[in-house]
Formats: C-alpha cells, sequence, structure tokens
C-alpha cells in the first residue's frame, strides 16, 4: 500500500539509548532531563525565544484559548483540521469563519475586520500546509482591534517566513509532534511566544498552574509531554535535515510531473522557507477527485481529502457559509509524500492523476 504518510523512525537502537537514560533515572515525567534536552535543542534549531513541549499539537490551542479566548468570539479559518474549531467550542468561545483565499488557502485577511463584534477576543488562524497566513496584515488588525493573535503552525516545523520561523509571529503559535507530522513524538506538541510574561503563562497553565509544589499562579491543565516521548523527538532530531531534503525531492518530482492544465497545486506565499509538509492538489470538480481517488484506491494508493469537510458545515459550529472553501474542500486531495516514497510509484500516481485530468 502507498499511503499518504508514513513516520519516519530513527534506527531503533538509537531510541532505545535515549529511553535507557529515562530508565536508569526511573524518571518518566514531569520535565525530565529529556524533555528539557529536547527544549533546548529544537530552541536553537527552530530559532525561537521561547518554547514548551505539550502532550499533543491540541492542548496548547486550548491553553491559549482559555488564556485569550475569555469566552468571547474568535475569529478563525473554516479550512483546518477539525482540532482548530473544536479548541474554540470546547474552550466555550464561539468560532467566527471568515472565508480563505483561494490561491494559498490561508484565512483571507481582508475579510476579517467585517467580522470583529464588540465580542471579539482573538484571532485564530492556521497556517495551513505549513503556508504562513498574511502575518503581517493581521497584526494590524489585531493591533487595531486590541485582539490576541493565536496561529494554529500544527504543521509549520522547519518554515522560515522573511528569514525567521514563522512561530514568532502572533501572540501565540501552537505546533503538532503526531505521529503523521514532520516532526514527531509519536504524540506530542509546542507552544511557542515571543513575550516573556505570555511564556510564563503558557508555562505554568501545561503542568497544572504549579509554582513549586505547594503553590499556584493560577489555574491549570495538564499537558506535558513524559520522558518516552521526548526519547522519540531526540532520536529523530539528527534526522530532521534528510526528512526535509527527501521530502523536496518528492514535492519536486509532482511539480515537474503533474500536467496543471486542469489542476492547481498551493501557491506558496513570497518569503517563505517551506517545509514540503503536505502535497494538496486542487481538481475542477468533486466528480473528477471521486474519480480519481477510485483509479488511485484500485493500485493501492491512499491520498487523503484534507481538509474535508469545510468546518463551517460541522454541527456544533454553526458556521455562515464560506463558499470558497466549501468549494476547495470538495475538490481538495493530499498526495502521498514521505521519506521512501520511491520514483516507480511517484511515476504510477502522476500517471494515473494526468491520465484522468487531461
Ligand atoms: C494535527 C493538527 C492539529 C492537532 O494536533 P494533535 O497533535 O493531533 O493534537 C491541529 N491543527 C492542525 C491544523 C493539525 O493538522
Amino acid at each position: 500500500m502507498i499511503p499518504v504518510t508514513k513516520t519516519f523512525l530513527p534506527p531503533q537502537e538509537e531510541y532505545n539509548s535515549y529511553v535507557k537514560r529515562a530508565w536508569d533515572k526511573v524518571w518518566l515525567t514531569n520535565r525530565g532531563e529529556l524533555t528539557i534536552e529536547l527544549e533546548d535543542k529544537l530552541k536553537e534549531y527552530l530559532d525561537v525565544p521561547h518554547i514548551t513541549i505539550t502532550n499533543n499539537g491540541t492542548i496548547p490551542l486550548q491553553i491559549a484559548l482559555k488564556l485569550f479566548g475569555k469566552g468571547g468570539e474568535i475569529i478563525t479559518t473554516p479550512f483546518s483540521y477539525v482540532a482548530t474549531s473544536a479548541a474554540i467550542v470546547w474552550e466555550n468561545c464561539t468560532p467566527i469563519f471568515v472565508d480563505i483565499n483561494p490561491e494559498y488557502l490561508t484565512i483571507d485577511e481582508t475579510k476579517i475586520e467585517a467580522a470583529i463584534t464588540s465580542k471579539t477576543t482573538a484571532i485564530l488562524a492556521t497556517h495551513v500546509f505549513g503556508n504562513p497566513c498574511h502575518v503581517e496584515a493581521i497584526e494590524i488588525i489585531a493591533k487595531k482591534h486590541n485582539l490576541k493573535v493565536i496561529y494554529d503552525a500544527a504543521h509549520c516545523f522547519g518554515v522560515k517566513y522573511n528569514n525567521q520561523s514563522i512561530f514568532n509571529f502572533g501572540d501565540v503559535s501552537t505546533c503538532s509532534f503526531h505521529a503523521t507530522k514532520l516532526f514527531h513524538t509519536g504524540e506530542g506538541g509546542a507552544m511557542f511566544c515571543n513575550d516573556d510574561k505570555i511564556q510564563h503563562q503558557l508555562f505554568f497553565s501545561h503542568n497544572f498552574g504549579h509554582n513549586g509544589p505547594l503553590e499556584f499562579y493560577g489555574l491549570g491543565i495538564n499537558a506535558k509531554i513524559s520522558e518516552l516521548q521526548s526519547a522519540m523527538g531526540l532520536a529523530l532530531f539528527p534526522y530532521m535535515e534528510h526528512i526535509i531534503a527527501e521530502r523536496k525531492k518528492v514535492t519536486d518530482f509532482y511539480n515537474t510531473n503533474l500536467n496543471f492544465n486542469n489542476l492547481k497545486n498551493i501557491k506558496i506565499r513570497e518569503n517563505t522557507e517551506w517545509n514540503h509538509s503536505y502535497y494538496p492538489i486542487l481538481f475542477d470538480s468533486e466528480a473528477t477527485l471521486l474519480n480519481v481517488q477510485e483509479a488511485l484506491q484500485k493500485e493501492n494508493i491512499i491520498p487523503r481529502r484534507y481538509f474535508y469537510p469545510s468546518l463551517n458545515t460541522i454541527t456544533y459550529t454553526k458556521g455562515n457559509k464560506m463558499p470558497l472553501s466549501e468549494s476547495i474542500a470538495s475538490r481538495i486531495v493530499c498526495l502521498p509524500l514521505y521519506v521512501g516514497l520511491s520514483t516507480i510509484d511517484l511515476q504510477k500516481i502522476v500517471d494515473i492523476i494526468n491520465k484522468l485530468t487531461s
């Protein structure tokens, strides 16, 4: 089978050598030495001022919304993974959708101001497939209306915008280290910010609000990662350049060999150093998509309809109509992309798609 993605695993001995350190110390969680070491390495590699590693990529969204959403209206994108909307509703805030830019697939910044009301507290936008939102425009709007900006940067490991980490933008950015993501710890994630006070709030929130064993700064939750997960991150870390370079070869192959007459791919924002995290293609209709999907499945090639459905159409979000997002969600598919995908398999995928779309 050729799946849409395949988890990259480091050599097992290398993972085991990290796990042994946890074993020898009999120390499995509560910010042990492996977690601290991973945080230090990622902070340097990503070139960010602050990082707090967490046990998944959804809880950082919840923590940021708990701190800044305050039960109000959150301006958000309908084109993202369900976690983005679910976190808003879970934190008793109301998602207010703003349609997307059909080229970049990120929230359409020119439509944000019209959606702001006296109840708006924050903007939660997704850097879709690692493609940055228009962060400058969003910052100007947020400053003008006194709103916080949270970026769901789950796909953004290693992405740079204007020569700096995309995680440096907004009040808080989050990332996912889920096994299907570029860098992973099995389950895991992180939150980033560049303000000391916010970092303090994020940090105590992720550990029950503890300030030492007997004192509390405030309300917190358990978002701590375990040492076993951090061991995976440490073992994987040396392979990140290799992983991104190998994935680039795959996206280059698709770019060169797919016939784009009746097909579109994502437009990466200017001044972006992209991470080759996904390869979405957009068909002219849902019928073509289903046709291609069926032909691929016959060859045991399993792409993924990502993102589908548009989040404004989910029962609990009660969103307004979002024509662009709904149309794109019905026509987009992510193609197989992982380290080790052979040229023979890539050619097979490309041939099927080209045949059915030209
Ligand atoms: C994966 C993902 C999440 C959730 O991350 P988990 O680590 O699975 O909790 C959130 N948002 C987006 C856009 C994602 O792709």
